[in-house]
Order: C-alpha cells, then structure tokens, then sequence
C-alpha cells in the first residue's frame, strides 16, 4: 500500500506520525508523497483540511483517513490510543476487517472565481465565504440558476458542503446534512433586513446541477475564505459555485455514521 502522513505539528501528532511511519514498515507499507492511495491526516479536522488542499491534484485517486490528537472528529474519526488498531486494519490484519475498506464518499464545491485579472478554479471540502475586510457591509447579487434571487446586503455569506454544514455553517444557524445528499447550502452572515432591504433570513439548499453567482454590486475590498486558505481582492467580478463533478474519498474501515459523530460531537 502507497501512503502519507500529515501531521498538525504539535507533540502529540509528531509522535503518533513517527509511530505509523514504524508501523507502517513493518507491515511493507510503501511511502509516497506524490501518489499515495491512502493519506493519513493526524492532528483534527483542520489537519484533514490541510491534508485534503495538499493533494488536490489527486483528490479522484486518493482516500482519506483521520486520527484526531483531540476529540473526536468529522473527518478525522480514529482516536490517538487506537493508532495501531487502524494500522492492523489497514494490513488486513484485524479478524473483523477485509483488506479493501469501505470507501465512502462526500461531495464537494467548486467555485469559478472572476476578476478583472481572470478567473479560477477551486474545490472545497467544508465552504467558502464571502465577507467585507474593513467592516463595511458587503453587497452582492445572488442568481440562481441564471435569475436574480435577491440582493444581500450585511456581513457575507458561506456556502458550505453537506460534511462541512457541522463547522462554520452550523455557527450561522444553518442545518446539519448529510454528506449522501449531493446538495451545497448557502448562510447568510448578519444580513441587514428593514423596509428597504430584504434577503430570504434563512439558509437555503441547491442540489446537484443547479447553479449559483455571486456578483460584487459595488466597489469593496473582500476577503474570500475557502476552508482553512483566505484571499483578498478588490476586483472581484463575480464567483460561480456549484456541486462539484468530483467527490473526496474516506476509507472507512469500521462503521461510525454521520449521526452518531454530530450526536457525539454537538450533545454528548
Ligand atoms: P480553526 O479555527 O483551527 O478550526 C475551527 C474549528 O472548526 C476547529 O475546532 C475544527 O476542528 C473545526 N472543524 C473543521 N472542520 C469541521 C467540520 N467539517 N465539522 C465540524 N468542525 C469542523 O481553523 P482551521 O483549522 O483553519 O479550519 C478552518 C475551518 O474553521 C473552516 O473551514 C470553518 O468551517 C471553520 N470556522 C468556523 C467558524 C465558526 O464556527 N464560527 C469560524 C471560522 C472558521 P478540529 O479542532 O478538529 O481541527
């Protein structure tokens, strides 16, 4: 098997990097920075993130596994002290598991980021949000599907994945989904609402091949974050973001449902 490591860089994560890396060798695991099959993240869901943006490029051809130092997590679900369980799974070794993992994947965003300079292209795991830098409220066009859905005025907005609606959407009051709906969600960030403006005040869905723009509608300077990455610009023409053709990868070697992780997570 073709592997990496990435770890968040504290103590902990360094140690239980250093102790797969022996695991692994022993096994005859084969360590691969360009083109690995599974990418081990440890540290927490940032990790994941991080580990996710490092192999991009591969997302089609690579699967993901978590260990969180911390709590546990999303994206990362194996525990510190279970480090060698997984690597026994990983083997083949565990008398409850095969040697192929159930591969389980989530979707993702894409965005098409125009200004005056051009446009590119990017892919998010959790969301990207849109927001004044100076404190001044952001105002935007938001089309659906090619018509004008309103005009927002107030802090920004976050779109988000179904995997990513449990960390900054859910701070937004949006709703937790689950990562087997193909859908992205849309949050407002304090929306100003009176007689003379008006927004929808509550997140909504789009699924699968529906499309939505983003249009700047004046001149402001605009800080686009697209999970743990941030840029600035003041010439942003508009962002086109949809459900992405393309799913990230999680090799899942023992069952633990997106329920039992928010459950978990968020009551208990
Ligand atoms: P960070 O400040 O270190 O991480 C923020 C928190 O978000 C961490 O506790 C992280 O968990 C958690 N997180 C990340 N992905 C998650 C997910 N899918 N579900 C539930 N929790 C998740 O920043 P970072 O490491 O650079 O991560 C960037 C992320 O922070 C963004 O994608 C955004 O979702 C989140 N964020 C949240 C808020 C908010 O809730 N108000 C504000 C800004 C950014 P770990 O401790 O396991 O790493």
């Amino acid at each position: 098997m073709r592997y990496y490591v990435l770890d968040r860089g504290d103590q902990l994560s360094i140690e239980l990097s250093e102790q797969f890396h022996k695991l692994a060798a022993e096994r005859g695991f084969q360590l691969d920075a360009e083109s690995p099959e599974i990418v081990v993240s440890i540290g927490g869901d940032g990790t994941m993130l991080h580990a996710f943006h490092t192999f991009i490029d591969h997302i089609p051809d690579v699967a993901f596994v978590g260990i969180h130092t911390g709590h546990l997590g999303f994206y990362a679900d194996w525990k510190a002290d279970e480090l060698a369980d997984l690597v026994t799974f990983m083997a083949g070794e565990s008398s409850t598991s095969d040697r192929h993992p159930k591969i389980v994947k989530y979707p993702l965003i894409e965005l098409d980021i125009q200004t005056k300079s051009g446009t590119t292209h990017h892919t998010v795991l959790n969301e990207f949000t849109l927001k004044g830098t100076d404190g001044t409220t952001v105002v935007v066009q938001v089309d659906i599907n090619d018509e004008i859905f309103e005009m927002f005025r107030g802090d920004g907005i976050c779109v988000s994945t179904p995997s990513g609606s449990t960390a900054y959407n859910k701070a937004l009051g949006g709703a937790m989904v689950h990562p087997t709906i193909e859908a992205l969600q849309i949050a407002e960030i304090a929306s100003i609402n009176n007689r003379i403006y008006r927004t929808l005040g509550s997140s909504l869905m789009l699924p699968k091949h529906h499309h939505c723009d983003i249009h700047s509608r004046k001149p402001q300077k605009l800080q686009l974050t697209m999970d743990h990455l941030n840029m600035s610009f003041d010439d942003l023409i508009s962002i086109r973001c949809q459900v992405s053709k393309h799913q990230v990868s999680f090799a899942r070697y023992r069952p633990y449902p997106f329920w039992n992780r928010v459950r978990q997570s968020f009551l208990g």
